[in-house]
């Protein structure tokens, strides 16, 4: 494994997560020369972060599915493998260009081929007073957990819906953290459409004993529990000090310090839509998908995608479709594999799936949270709120990318990458249409900020060019 990289590189992958791990083992098992970027400092993505040195005190703390995490990294030096770690992605080309920064500098590398695994990211969620000092989301929460083994001081509340919200109450019980409560909002009727998925849960197996066991232990653990909680509101005027919501036909309010707030993960589809590839809308997760195959092929003959990035699958599944978009690369590059390895991968990444259906009905995001009320922020660099959207609705505006011109939603630091969905929901539900109708704000490059001092030292012949062929001087003879 080496950090210089070369100019100009059979393959890159860019997101050190699940699917990008297994992508590059697989590369490197077939020979292909490969780079992977990530803009953490370590390899793991979001599953496995810190992975590369947690101590066991951690590992403990974070369980036996985050020490499974260590099996995907390298085992020993390897000359063909590249990893740039602390490396942020902020532009690729149809043409297989690579520009990032990494120590305060631009750089850039030619790839023939490119596996995008750039992951999920958190679903915003907009409730009266999110925006106040010492309200985070759960990821946040648990990136801290994971990278420094940082635990919150004071009264904790962990709110929303979704598995991370069970995990993250465990691993901080383990780790000692005194939960005030878990509210989980989880609606009822999500329950009961669930229970018709309930046949593919039951054969996938794992998701089911995993959830079993984090219930059972969040139970040991005496966790206050309040479940299809609504009308949340953080209050506190400088700084969060409450959650106050309904639940069990009563009104609640708990005293905190730290309010941690989950409400599932979408996509990332920041380069995706960057590069205009298609999309899908799903209706019950609420989110846009990449339209891609099975091993993860795009639109653009060069580029895959695999992983969450491409439709949430979670961490197996992701690494299952890191193997088949690597599989499938070096499949096209020419190189003789054995019939089986991509039948054998293909299966179980079915049968991993089977559960999906479940796990997205069970937590599709509650009406609360897509539809919130007037005074509520949605889009929170530029400070916009629900109401304003409302009225800019009233005023004209049909679809998110008008919304932008009108009133700069998603032209903050954020570029529409915390809000975009929030937002096309508040609109579509103003208009009484379907959220495709209002689309998703069309992204540029940069995909992330990048300084302008860097741009501008920044020089283009950095990428190697294509090998000509030499050309004979015409000596007229
Ligand atoms: C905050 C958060 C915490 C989660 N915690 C858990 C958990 O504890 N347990 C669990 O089962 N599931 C968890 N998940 C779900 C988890 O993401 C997936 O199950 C799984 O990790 C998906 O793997 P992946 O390889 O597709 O993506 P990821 O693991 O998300 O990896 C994507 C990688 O791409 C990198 N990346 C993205 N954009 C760029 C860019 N522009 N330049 C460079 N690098 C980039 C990221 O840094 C990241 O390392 C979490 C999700 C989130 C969002």
């Amino acid at each position: 494994m080496t950090e210089q990289v070369p100019s100009s590189i059979p393959l890159a992958i860019i997101g050190a997560g699940p699917a990008g791990l297994a992508a590059v083992a697989v590369a490197r098992r077939y020979g292909i020369d490969v780079a992977l970027l990530d803009e953490q400092s370590g390899p793991g993505g979001q599953i496995y972060r810190g992975i590369g040195y947690a101590d066991a005190d951690r590992m403990a703390m974070l369980g036996a599915e985050y020490a499974d995490g260590r099996a995907l990294l390298p085992s020993a030096e390897d000359p063909g493998r590249h990893d740039l770690y602390g490396a942020t992605v902020w532009q690729i080309t149809a043409d297989g260009e690579i520009y990032y920064s990494r120590g305060g500098k631009a750089a850039a590398l030619r790839a023939e081929h490119i596996i995008l695994a750039t992951g999920a990211i958190e679903r915003p969620m907009p409730i009266p007073g999110w925006t106040l000092p010492g309200v985070m989301t759960a990821g946040a929460g648990q990136t801290m957990l994971k990278s420094s083994g940082l635990v919150p001081q004071g009264r904790l509340v962990i709110t929303g819906s979704g598995p991370l919200l069970w995990l993250l109450a465990v691993q901080y019980g383990r780790a000692g953290v005194d939960i005030a409560a878990l509210v989980e909002t989880t609606p009822r009727g999500n329950y009961h459409q669930a229970v018709f998925k309930l046949p593919g849960l039951l054969r996938e197996g794992t998701l089911l004993r995993q959830g079993r066991a984090l219930r059972r232990e969040l139970k040991r653990q005496g966790v206050p529990h309040f479940k299809q909680a609504k009308d949340l509101r953080a209050m506190g005027d400088d700084q969060v000090e409450a959650l106050r919501f309904a639940a069990n036909g009563q009104e609640h309010e708990i005293a905190c310090d730290l309010l941690l707030l989950h409400m599932g993960v979408t996509p990332n589809v920041q380069f995706t839509r960057a590069l205009d590839l298609a999309h899908d809308w799903d209706q019950v997760q609420r989110c846009w998908r990449p339209r891609c195959g099975t091993a993860g092929e795009t639109e653009i003959s060069n580029i895959r995608l695999a992983g969450d990035g491409a439709g949430i699958v979670g961490a197996g599944a992701a690494a299952l479709q890191g193997r088949l978009a690597a599989l499938a690369v070096a499949r096209e590059m020419g190189l003789q594999m054995p019939a089986k390895e991509i039948a054998e991968a293909g299966i179980e990444l079915r049968r991993r799936l089977t559960a999906r259906p479940f796990i997205d009905r069970l937590f599709a995001p509650g009406d609360e949270f897509l539809d919130p009320g007037d005074d509520t922020i949605v889009c929170r660099c530029e400070e916009i709120t629900a109401g304003r959207i409302r009225g800019l609705a009233v005023q004209g505006c049909r679809d998110a990318n008008q919304l932008k011109s009108f009133g700069r939603l998603g032209m903050g630091p954020c570029q529409g990458r915390i809000c975009g969905l929030g937002v096309a929901e508040v609109l579509a539900r103003a208009q009484g249409v379907p959220v495709p109708d209002v689309g998703y704000f069309r992204l540029r490059w940069p995909a992330k900020p990048v300084p302008l001092d860097e741009l501008a030292k920044f020089s283009e012949p950095e990428i190697e060019p294509e090998i000509e062929p030499e050309v004979e001087a015409d000596d007229g003879g």
